[in-house]
């Protein structure tokens, strides 16, 4: 039996190789690779799907929450709220413009973070939310806003992990005051390299995140280049050549996504009723559009060894590759030592760094492989 990965960018290519290919070939025969129809396009596209006004390329995920931030002038002194289960470029940024990460817990099913925690974290310094939408699955963006308007706070939507996904039917993205999103292959739109997009309705936010991207360099209409700099930017552009092979997933982009759901399905099936493991759920008014499918392996002896990763290493001989998203939260990475977080203080997110494992999922897996993963995981299970 062949091995079954977390993930396969293969099988997606092949579906759309010829399109990609000859849109490839033809930006490499133009001689332009910067800029161009091919961004500009896209950009507009991908607004248009999220229902935004504006959507802004750039180089990362990463460079789009530190431009939202930068738009925002949030630094020095500040203070910014978020989960401490998530990615590290989520607090990263926050770090970077100088302002405090302040990480609250995780509610109690489920891998987004607490709202009451939320509240609670709130002080005269703090300025804004980060809000991440993890594992496809949206946070309750009506309670989120409610909170961010009655404290007058900016919320920032992390949709790294969650393009095309919605609350209540509004996407995320176009809920807060400014979308953020990453193209990373493995995301749900993801291209052949780096690259992401800031989304808003705030013209005063995409101005300047129109000028950061690009050294703040003031352009005149008919973009021509004045070298005249009114911001301290950086170099952030969306290559041409990723953009115009973006713009042809975006197409897929809502079947892909709907793959992932009958996926998740078919595993909420193959996996019911199982003693030890718990299962995902899609929350009432989020539509989820499954960046991964993560169950938690119920961890018996907090100073043992972990059942988790016993399981995991099981299922590994058995061909079938899961992974650990994340498995040492954010507010005790050594590089925050000085925040002063120790162990036990945000109890939810360290049992669930102790339990989470991501089973395989990505558009294009059979059902026959995930029989194989179902199947694997209850022979794994027995002697544990
Ligand atoms: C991937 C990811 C990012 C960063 O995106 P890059 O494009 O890799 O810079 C930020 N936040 C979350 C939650 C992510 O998963």
């Amino acid at each position: 039996m062949n091995n079954i990965p977390p993930i396969d960018l293969t099988r997606q290519h092949k579906i759309i190789s010829q399109e990609v290919e000859a849109q490839v070939t033809e930006i490499l025969r133009s001689g332009r690779y910067i800029g161009g129809a091919a961004v500009t396009d896209f950009e507009q596209n991908f607004a248009e799907y999220v229902g935004a006004q504006y959507g802004i390329g750039c180089n990362s995920g990463t460079d789009s929450l530190y431009m939202a931030l930068r738009a925002l002038d949030i630094g020095e002194g500040d203070e910014v709220i978020t989960t401490s289960f998530t990615f590290i470029a989520t607090s990263e940024v926050i770090v970077r413009v100088g302002a405090k990460p302040i990480f609250v817990d995780l509610e109690a099913h489920g891998f987004n973070f607490d709202l009451q925690q939320v509240a609670a974290a709130i002080t005269e310094r703090t300025k804004a939310i980060i809000v991440v939408h993890l594992f496809g699955q949206p946070v309750n963006m009506s309670d989120l806003m409610a909170m961010a308007k009655k404290h007058n706070l900016y919320v920032i939507e992390d949709c790294a992990q969650a393009t095309g996904a919605a609350w209540q039917g509004k996407k995320v993205g176009n809920i807060g005051d400014v979308g953020c999103f990453s193209f990373f292959p493995t995301k749900n739109l993801g291209g052949c390299g780096d690259g992401g997009t800031v989304t808003t309705n705030n013209d005063a936010i995409a101005s300047k995140v129109k000028l950061l991207r690009e050294h703040g360099l003031v352009r005149e209409t008919g973009a021509k280049v004045t070298y005249r700099h009114d911001l301290t930017g950086l170099n952030s552009r969306l290559d041409s050549i990723q953009a115009a092979i973006l713009d042809i997933k975006l197409r897929y982009l809502d079947s892909w996504n709907e793959q992932r759901r009958v996926a998740a399905e078919n595993y909420h099936k193959l996996l019911e009723n199982i003693s030890d493991i718990t299962l995902p759920q899609e929350v009432s008014g989020g539509f989820s559009v499954w960046n991964q499918y993560t169950i938690r392996v119920q961890d018996r002896d907090q100073d043992r060894v972990i059942i988790r990763d016993l399981l995991r290493s099981k299922l590994q001989q058995q061909g079938v590759i899961a992974m650990v998203y994340y498995p040492l939260p954010l507010h005790l990475q050594p590089v925050y030592q000085d925040l002063g977080y120790k162990l036990g203080m945000l109890p939810m997110t360290e049992k669930a760094a102790r339990e989470v494992l991501s089973l395989p999922m990505f558009p294009g897996i059979t059902f026959t492989e995930q029989q194989q993963v179902a199947y694997a995981l209850k022979d794994c299970l027995v002697d544990l």
